[in-house]
């Protein structure tokens, strides 16, 4: 299944990467050291991440993994249990995502993913491994809760990691259809402005799939997507690579 998920992921972020530059939303930067940023922080996660989270999935697997009985997996049941796992997991990764946004320690992980200052589906992959980690530590605590099975979050998994390319993404999508999507799930419009450099939007439009969570939560923002709005951290600039990685360790 984690061959399956991989495959999946890889091959939407390969169509989006190519799809974006077919028809963009907005003019990307001409310098190519931003996407050099990017790569590097996510060769980092590939790098260190399965060397802390492959030791955390075989220990939960053990420790904090369901096996349920055939019933709740099999069948319509076995669908509609599914279904309501995958909302729930949906749910915490908001509150999950609004803790990054309000826990100090947590934002400074958090905001070398922000401190990007365009999007595309690169944005999706830029997270310092510290964050990468501390999510799929704190992803036990609804696994255990909710007594999920190993293949529900590795589906979950794939789902979000598809729903975060496309929503990062600087494809361009009819205005009719966005807006139509929009009151499903997140779009990159309304991404961009969880981007915008304006803490107050940055502090909005949390939600990863479901669009629902911003409006029950009174968490969805007002401002509309323009072009020229600019996107990272108010007041703060990018940084390279290196600085990247230890700013969450250091004074800023
Ligand atoms: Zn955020």
């Amino acid at each position: 299944m984690l061959t399956a998920k991989a495959v999946i992921v890889c091959l939407w972020f390969a169509a989006l990467f190519i799809a974006e530059r077919l028809a963009r939303a907005a003019t990307p930067p001409q310098s190519p050291a931003r996407l050099v940023r990017n790569a590097g922080l996510w060769f980092i996660v590939l790098m260190l991440s399965p060397l802390i989270v492959a030791p955390l999935t075989a220990w939960g697997v053990n420790h904090v993994f369901w096996t349920r009985p055939e019933w709740m997996t099999a069948g319509a049941a076995g669908v509609v249990i599914l279904a309501v796992d995958l909302i729930l997991l949906d749910l915490w990764t908001y509150w999950l995502h609004r803790a990054y946004h309000r826990v100090p320690l947590m934002w400074r992980l958090h905001e070398v993913h922000h401190r990007d200052e365009f999007l595309d589906t690169t944005s999706a992959v830029r997270f310092h491994v510290g964050e990468v980690v501390l999510s799929a530590a704190l992803r036990l605590i609804p696994i255990a809760v909710l007594s999920l099975p190993l293949a529900t979050v590795i589906v979950f998994e794939t789902v979000l990691i598809c729903a975060a390319l496309f929503h990062h993404s600087n494809l361009r999508l009819g205005k009719k259809f966005e807006a139509a999507l929009s009151k499903v799930i997140v779009t990159p419009s309304i991404h961009w402005v969880h981007h915008h450099a304006v803490q107050r939007d940055t502090d909005s439009n949390y939600t990863s799939i479901l669009r629902v969570w911003d409006f029950v939560f009174g968490s969805r923002s007002p401002t509309q997507r323009r072009y020229d709005m600019k996107i990272g951290v108010e007041g703060v600039e990018d940084k390279p690579l290196l600085r990247l990685f230890l700013m969450p360790f250091g004074r800023h």
